[in-house]
């Protein structure tokens, strides 16, 4: 059985088709996944997914990228973390790429987060774009390895990926890895200790080969896991065993389903 760390099932081009959706991953024998929380206007609608598929759980936080969104508080991340379907806060981190002037807010943002996630004993979903050596030094500064989490859809170097697991964090690999240039991501995913490593789809975006431009769903996080399995020379069974292990390890308020 697999898990899909991260996807985001609540938007309208996924949640539309739920039923499918879920069905797909049963043949697949993807056994759970995450729906990514990233504004808390959006998270009811992504709660009630959770709520009432067995098979999703939720997170709960305010994406880097997202402006003119209510903005948390420790205490509102906290509270809303405390559903026993909320197994972690995020997405959170920084993004550069949207923001270049690297802004003060999203770290802000971001220390929030972190503080919640101590707060409540859930992990971080990391997210990361063009601002590395600044997400690396707030983990740091907030002591984000005492609660530990995921850095998602990795897509930096090695060296970046030896820091984050000296923090203590977790790797997920997304259908980045199946795209024949993305020799970094190939490179990371052959070398992240299997005890550390996760994988996901980002559903609906970034769809693994042979499905790359269509639309994602979890039940293709199996693609992801073979050509993690290819790299490696080892069974996708194998792949599939440490995943989901890492996952219910890691995020401790999902095991009640298993
Ligand atoms: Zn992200
Ligand atoms: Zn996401």
């Amino acid at each position: 059985m697999l898990v899909d760390s991260h996807c985001h099932l609540d938007l309208p081009e996924l949640a539309g088709n739920l039923n499918q959706i879920l069905d797909s991953m049963q043949l697949a024998d993807v056994g759970c996944a995450v729906c990514i929380g990233v504004t808390l206007e959006d998270f009811p609608r992504l709660l009630s997914i959770a709520e009432t598929c067995p098979r999703v759980f939720a997170t709960v936080g305010v994406h880097p990228e997202n402006t003119g969104v209510q903005e948390p508080t420790v205490d509102d991340l906290v509270t809303l973390a405390g559903h026993p379907r909320v197994i972690g806060i995020g997405e959170t981190g920084l993004d550069y790429y949207w923001h270049k002037d690297a802004p003060e807010w999203q770290r802000d943002r971001f220390r929030t987060h972190i503080r919640a996630a101590r707060a409540a004993g859930k992990p971080l979903v990391v997210h990361n774009r063009d601002a590395t050596a600044d997400t690396l030094r707030v983990l740091k500064e907030e002591d984000a390895g005492e609660v530990g989490g995921v850095l998602h859809c990795f897509t930096e170097t090695w060296e970046v990926a030896q820091a984050a697991l000296d923090l203590g964090f977790h790797i997920s690999i997304s259908g980045i890895v199946t795209f024949k240039n993305a020799q970094l991501v190939k490179d990371v995913a052959r070398r992240v200790p299997l005890d550390r490593l996760l994988v996901e789809t980002d559903a609906p975006y970034l769809a693994p080969v042979p499905f790359r431009g269509k639309l994602n769903q979890p039940a293709y996080v199996r693609k992801v896991a073979e050509e993690i399995a290819r790299l490696r020379e080892v069974s996708c069974e194998e792949i599939a065993r440490a995943t989901t292990d890492n996952f219910f390890r890691l995020f401790q308020a999902a095991q009640t389903v298993n």
